[in-house]
């Protein structure tokens, strides 16, 4: 009997085993379970977070290309009514500037009202070169023909016929070594070569006669121009300023001038994915660098 009970004790704690057994299977599968889900719904979130980001930065995309685009609108309309406006100004500046200079005529010399008239006189006719500079500044860029090929130094004495007043009036010497010929359009190449040589005539040294030089110099990567003049010299700490638009070194009363020749200068070159840049020395002269890219470029 006691035989039969250790069995029956026996049996029983195998069943309680198995039993415990189940349970603990049961457990770990129902932890599995609860894992898969979590792991399920994590993944779930992250492609939820994935779907999110990718339609956050659609949306970026797409702001930003109506950004570009008003932009762009926006930039087209300053540019004509910079155009506009300049080319409408232009006549009453011209006005002003006759009438003013028919009435200094008229007065005596000696008086006030002489000395106003100048003044008036003098700030029309640097309103006028405001306006032409803007002018040319608005319209720098805006060309109607694809690039060709332009010979620089055809146009570079095409520039300098243009300055043959202010050649003699100052006796300035002008040298002129071989240039390259470059893809560009010929009329703002003979604007970039006049606003730099005439610079280079206008703020010349008083004790000695302004000189030109234009010339290539050997560079690997680009054609290299040089326009050297002997003037007065940029101190080193403008020589990236000059190059923005109404930044002048000298004032007003010093030469006629607008301060936008060189930007404009700067803008042309852009065009083309040229550069230009200055190395002086102060009292001894200036080098404008002039670089345009060997390779044929499409217009954007
Ligand atoms: P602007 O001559 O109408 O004032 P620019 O844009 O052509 O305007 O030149 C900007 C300024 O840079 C000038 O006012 C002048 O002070 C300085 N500058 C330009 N070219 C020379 C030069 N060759 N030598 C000395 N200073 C120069």
């Amino acid at each position: 009997e006691l035989m039969v009970v250790y069995e029956k004790v026996g049996r029983l704690k195998s069943a309680f085993a198995v039993a415990k057994e189940l349970m603990n299977l049961q457990k770990e599968m129902q932890e599995k379970k609860s894992d898969f889900n979590l792991l399920r719904l994590q993944s779930k979130m992250e492609i939820q977070q994935k779907d999110r980001e990718i339609a956050w930065q659609k949306e970026m995309v797409q702001q930003k290309e109506e950004h570009n685009e008003s932009l762009e609108l926006l930039n087209n309309e300053l540019k004509n009514f910079v155009g506009m406006a300049s080319h409408d100004m232009k006549e009453p500046a011209r006005t002003i500037k006759a009438y003013s200079g028919i009435l200094l005529k008229k007065i005596d010399a000696d008086t006030k009202e002489y000395k106003y008239m100048e003044f008036i006189n003098s700030a029309s006719e640097r309103m006028g070169i405001l306006i032409t500079d803007l002018l040319e500044y608005a319209h720098a860029g805006k060309y109607s023909k694809p690039p060709s090929w332009v010979c620089l130094e055809k146009n570079c004495l095409l520039a300098l016929n243009n300055m043959r007043g202010r050649i003699k009036e100052t006796g300035a010497k002008i040298e002129m070594g071989k240039l390259p010929a470059v893809l560009a359009h010929t009329t703002p190449i003979i604007q970039l070569f006049q606003n730099i040589m005439s610079n280079g005539i206008k703020y010349g040294r008083t004790d000695i006669i302004p000189e030109i030089k234009v010339y290539e110099v050997e560079d690997y990567e680009c054609h290299h121009i040089v326009i050297e003049d002997n003037g007065m010299g940029i101190p080193e700490n403008k020589w990236e300023t000059i190059f923005e638009p109404f930044k002048r070194l000298h004032d007003s009363s010093y030469e006629k001038g607008s301060g936008i020749g060189l930007a404009t200068c700067k803008k042309i070159l852009g065009q083309y994915h040229g550069d230009i840049y200055v190395r002086s020395e102060i009292g001894k002269g200036s080098q404008f660098h002039i670089l345009f890219p060997f390779e044929i470029l499409e217009e954007e």
